[in-house]
């Protein structure tokens, strides 16, 4: 149910609980089978509710401390210290220990930024159009105006979404990106966001050793992710869930179990 795919992460940040969920182990049926956490996608609301309490539980999170947004595809960034349930974000910023901040996807990326020494925690839903929009500039300036961090020491993790050879794109969409962005594969024009996400942030300072890369496309691993490039728009959607400090020994035994 749980991914937790940055084991470097523990040497860096112990103290940073990030998780994704895979689409296995929930109760939802068809398209949506079986861990949707997405509402208003289609899915039975009583199996979403039924999916989102057993991560929740599992991950010993308490409904009230959590920040979401319904995300637009823009780069806006809220500043965060309670849990709440916001409109027209696509990312939060918390320096506050238990506030777990989820982003929702199903082929765009979930970024996380975490600097160690300010323990400051920015998470970011990333797709073409809110990378175009800048959400990783503004994701970085508020590392530095807000927290205070110097990039140096600051830690990307980079979880499931769509690799650059599932995402062909139009000519149009395509020269909204830099060259390094843009990929010819059988001739058709594609786009590596994850490629342009990455060179955003060693543009803007962070060390390249600091940036984890889950390296799993949700497009090419139906069996544990949803994609809705290749599900055509009728699918679910997984959670990145990340906070500072967690309930002692947890990450153990989930990844034990
Ligand atoms: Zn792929």
């Amino acid at each position: 149910m749980l991914i937790g795919f940055f084991p470097s992460l523990m040497a860096l940040a112990p103290e940073l609980c990030l998780f994704t969920t895979s689409r296995l182990g929930g109760k939802s049926c068809g398209a949506f089978e079986s861990l949707n956490l997405g509402e208003n996608i289609g899915d039975d609301p009583r199996a979403v509710r039924e999916n989102r309490s057993k991560v929740l539980s599992t991950l010993k999170i308490s409904p009230d401390r959590i920040v979401s947004s319904n995300q637009s595809h823009g780069s806006r960034i809220a500043v965060v210290e309670r849990g709440a349930k916001l409109k027209g974000f696509d990312g939060f910023a918390t320096g506050k220990s238990g506030i777990a901040t989820i982003v929702s996807t199903a082929d765009c990326y979930p970024v996380i930024l975490y600097s160690p020494p300010e323990r400051a925690l920015i998470s970011l839903h990333v797709g073409r159009r809110g990378a175009k929009a800048g959400i990783i500039d503004n994701a970085v300036k508020l590392m530095k105006d807000v927290f205070k961090a110097d990039l140096r020491y600051s830690i990307a993790a980079i979880g499931p979404g769509i690799c650059y050879r599932c995402y062909s794109v139009s000519r149009g969409e395509g020269m909204e990106f830099p060259a390094s962005a843009r990929k010819m594969v059988d001739g058709s024009l594609h786009l590596d966001i994850k490629a342009f996400i990455i060179q955003s942030l060693v543009m803007r300072g962070l060390d390249n050793k600091n940036i984890i890369d889950s390296n799993l496309c949700t497009s090419c691993t139906p069996q544990l992710f949803y994609s809705y490039r290749r599900d055509r728009g009728c699918t679910g959607r997984h959670w990145t869930i990340a906070l500072i400090d967690r309930p002692w020994g947890m990450r153990e035994r989930l990844l034990d179990g």
